[in-house]
């Protein structure tokens, strides 16, 4: 979309003020808004922000930030009432010079986008992000407390959940996510919605909108929606699986090919090897929260070890079964991540690591079909020499700073200010007596 159509839009949708929109390093959406009058100068000028003030952005001394409306991510917000209908966009993130900011995580995935569509390759996604719909006990306390009765693929006609998600995907749609499927997840209160595979950036939007879209839905039903790994303890947590496929210049998806047992290219075959050397350093982007590592554990259908396989839940990486004729639909299901990432980061270092192993030519291990990777013992897995993710958030950092590899591909700048942040939130953590020590301990200590 061009300026002169973004204009016709705004003032056919009666837009009377816009979220001008990016992400901090971490991925908490930030939002300049303004009346809609200003939006011609805007366009032409940028808006200019306070970058001091942003986690991971710049020093003090060289706070100013500017933003660059993509005018292709306009949607109105479907919540927002007529007499102060609210659009947004999404923007890049600028230095004063006018150079594309180093710590901008969207900029970063557009750089690793580029640099692919330059061999000729375009990364095409499908996440997949799961949540829970609680609701408020009472107006004060926010328990979670799972309000409908529904699981898997469940269909109650009375459920409460099912009349908010098919609000949620009608406003999606309106947003324009094209959304594929709605579905009761395993846990109580546990949904996820779908929507078409598209080209990584898109998909990276596409997850920030699907994000606060729910939130915003929820709460009009005093619902409280929740994209955290692990809300609640003993049961399934929330990832954000991913769907992953590479097409060529003919828009043919690389991954497929006809002659291989699993239908899988050399290249699909080399792209997975390269996301399971980088897993463990990938772990602190993708699952980038202490609470994400109280979902990767045995027997909730989430990854705790390195392997791949085809349909198998229990593994890293899993290839959906082939359906006769749909090789378009060939694809790598990378199953560590969870919503609480930031996905531009998270994506761009997916690709980055699928890359390494397609320009590495490495060598896939042996892949872990029929083999429920969580009842293997240690010594088993050491004899089949499949890894282990990292168990904490701290043991992920670990990794990650070790990682020349990743340091690389996010730049010193990002690499830098990425770690400080999540080093923060960790040693935070580390800091704070939980009610499970309280209640383990304080008596019988
Ligand atoms: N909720 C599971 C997870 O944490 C995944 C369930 C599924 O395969 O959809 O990854
Ligand atoms: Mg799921």
């Amino acid at each position: 979309m061009d300026k002169k159509e973004l204009l016709e839009r705004v003032s056919a949708d009666g837009v009377k003020f816009i979220s001008y929109q990016f992400t901090d390093v971490v991925g908490s959406v930030k939002s300049v808004d303004s009346p809609v009058e200003r939006l011609r100068e805007t366009l032409d000028r940028g808006v200019w922000f306070d970058g001091s003030s942003v986690e991971g952005f710049t020093r003090i001394q060289e706070s100013d930030m500017h933003l660059r409306i993509d005018p292709d991510t306009y949607a109105v917000l479907p919540w927002s009432p007529p007499e102060f209908r609210r659009a947004r966009v999404i923007c890049d993130i600028y230095s004063p010079d006018g150079e594309p900011f180093a710590g901008d995580p969207r900029g970063l995935l557009k750089r690793k986008l580029e640099e692919v569509r330059k061999n000729g390759y375009s990364f095409m996604l499908g996440p997949q992000p799961e949540f829970f719909l609680f609701r408020h006990n009472d107006s004060n306390s926010i328990n979670p407390v799972p309000h409908d009765v529904g699981g898997y693929f469940d269909f109650s006609p009375c459920d409460k959940a099912i009349r908010v998600r098919t609000e949620l995907m009608s406003a999606l749609s309106n947003m324009g996510l094209q959304v594929e499927l709605g579905h009761h997840e395993v846990a109580l209160g546990q949904h996820e919605i779908d929507f078409k595979y598209d080209e990584a950036l898109r998909a990276a939007d596409n997850v920030l909108t699907l994000k606060y879209t729910v939130k915003a839905i929820a709460a009009q039903h005093n619902l409280i929606a929740s994209f955290m790994p692990k809300p609640v303890s003993g049961i399934f947590g929330s990832g954000m699986h991913v769907h992953q496929s590479l097409l060529n210049e003919k828009n043919e998806n690389i991954f497929f090919d006809a002659k291989n047992e699993f239908k899988l290219s050399t290249k699909a075959n080399e792209f997975i090897a390269g996301q399971l050397k980088h897993a463990r350093a990938l772990s602190a982007i993708v699952s980038p929260s202490v609470n994400s590592y109280k979902r990767l554990v045995p027997g909730k259908e989430a990854p705790v070890y390195i392997g791949w396989a085809q349909t198998n839940r229990s593994a890293l990486i899993r290839i959906p079964r082939y359906t006769p004729g749909m090789h378009q639909e060939t694809r790598i299901e990378f199953r560590l991540p969870d919503p609480s990432c930031n996905p531009y980061l998270a994506f761009a270092a997916i690709l980055a690591a699928g890359m390494d192993g397609i320009n590495s030519k490495l060598t896939v291990p042996n892949p872990l079909n029929n083999i429920n990777i969580y009842d293997l013992t240690a010594k088993e897995r050491a004899k089949m020499k499949i890894g282990s993710l990292p168990g904490s958030l701290g043991e992920a950092l670990s990794e990650l700073e070790k990682s020349t590899f990743l340091k690389s591909v996010m730049g010193e700048y990002l690499f830098e200010a990425y770690l400080r942040a999540k080093w923060a939130e960790w040693n935070d953590y580390q800091m704070h007596v939980t009610d499970w020590e309280v209640n383990r301990y304080l008596e019988i200590a």
